[in-house]
């Protein structure tokens, strides 16, 4: 463990106190508050610029603990908690009346997760109550998967950064709706569509139950500084030495299988042989473009399949429409 006991009493402390706390998980680093204290979860939303709207998920430090911020634990929420808690998986339920709506972005329904990380569970172990957490960035902009990132990103707008290491997933969690009459897939991430649809015997299609709104669906998030253009993998390099022609300074995520090298782009970055380490190393790549300076990106998407759904929802949301733009 990389943190002190000294470290993580402050920890809890300040969010007895309605302070601000990152917490590294395995996924990526939260901006941690007391998920019951309302002025606390306001805070949360200032620092990050993130609209109230948007709902924040509750960890919680044991799985037993799910019954005490649902209104029901269906069979479905219970097969998934033992199969893949801690881990990055999320359901989402309906709430109970202890869970402030301003954790739920004002819904009737509540996203939960036990998180796999030493740090994260010491610490709630620690405070003893439930910490909700969004991911430790501005609103829109790539997540953090290291202590640093946050440091550099949100400063002096948190009270305590607990650094405990790189984030081993890298992704955010995969979420599930089992708030209605079938599971749905809200968010691909780190647990795959195929080890759900697994474990409960059944399809995990997309998309919200009927009458279900869907929040945080905006096609541009996770998104650096500089312009992703996605393109076919073999297109990549002629389009990395098009776009060095034109006078960008480009940045290329150059997929394995190609073996060719744009000699002209300024930074190149070859995709990792896994998918396991190219989630990990993913919202890294795309902060060292900007720390770079490239102001544009050339990547391609891998096959949707397994943690590869999770990336290539990321690259497309990196790649989506900006605001204003
Ligand atoms: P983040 O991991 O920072 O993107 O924040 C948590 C995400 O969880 C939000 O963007 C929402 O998409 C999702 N979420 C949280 N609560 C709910 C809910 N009740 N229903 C649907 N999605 C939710
Ligand atoms: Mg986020």
């Amino acid at each position: 463990m990389t943190v002190s006991s000294e470290e993580l009493e402050k920890a809890a402390e300040t969010l007895r106190a309605g302070g601000l706390v990152a917490v590294p998980t395995e996924t990526v680093y939260g901006l941690g508050a007391d998920a019951e204290n309302p002025a606390a979860l306001a805070r949360v939303f200032q620092a990050k610029g993130r609209p109230p709207t948007h709902p924040l998920i509750v960890h919680i430090g044991e799985s037993d603990h799910l019954d005490r911020w649902v209104r029901e634990v269906p069979e479905t929420a219970r097969l998934l908690a033992a199969a893949f808690w801690p881990g990055p998986l999320t359901l989402v339920l309906r709430r109970c009346a202890r869970v402030p709506l301003a954790a739920t972005g004002g819904l009737e329904t509540v996203a939960i997760r036990m998180p796999d990380h030493p740090v994260a569970l010491a610490l709630l172990a620690e405070f003893g109550g439930g910490i909700a957490a969004p991911s430790a960035n501005r609103f829109g902009s790539v997540s953090p998967t290291t202590a640093e990132h946050v440091r550099a990103e949100l400063g002096a707008a948190v009270d305590v950064v607990l650094d405990g290491g790189p984030c081993t997933v890298g992704v955010e969690s995969t979420i599930v709706d089992l708030s209605g009459d079938a599971p749905r897939l809200l968010r691909p991430g780190g647990v795959t569509r195929e080890e759900l649809e697994t474990v409960l015997g059944q399809a995990v299609p997309d998309g919200a139950s009927d009458g279900v709104r869907v929040p945080g669906q905006h096609p541009s998030h996770y998104a650096p500084a500089a312009k992703v253009v996605l393109v076919d993998a073999e297109q990549v390099v002629a389009e990395a030495e098009l776009a060095d022609k034109q006078g960008h300074r480009v940045g290329v995520l150059l997929p394995a299988s190609q073996t060719g090298m744009p000699v002209t782009a300024h930074t190149v970055i070859t995709v990792p042989a896994t998918d396991a380490d190219y989630a990990r190393g993913l919202y890294g790549f795309l902060r060292e473009f900007d720390r770079q300076g490239c102001d544009l990106v050339i990547a391609c998407l891998p096959p949707r399949e397994g943690l590869g759904l999770a990336i290539a929802n990321r690259l497309g949301r990196a790649a989506g429409p900006r605001p204003g733009a």
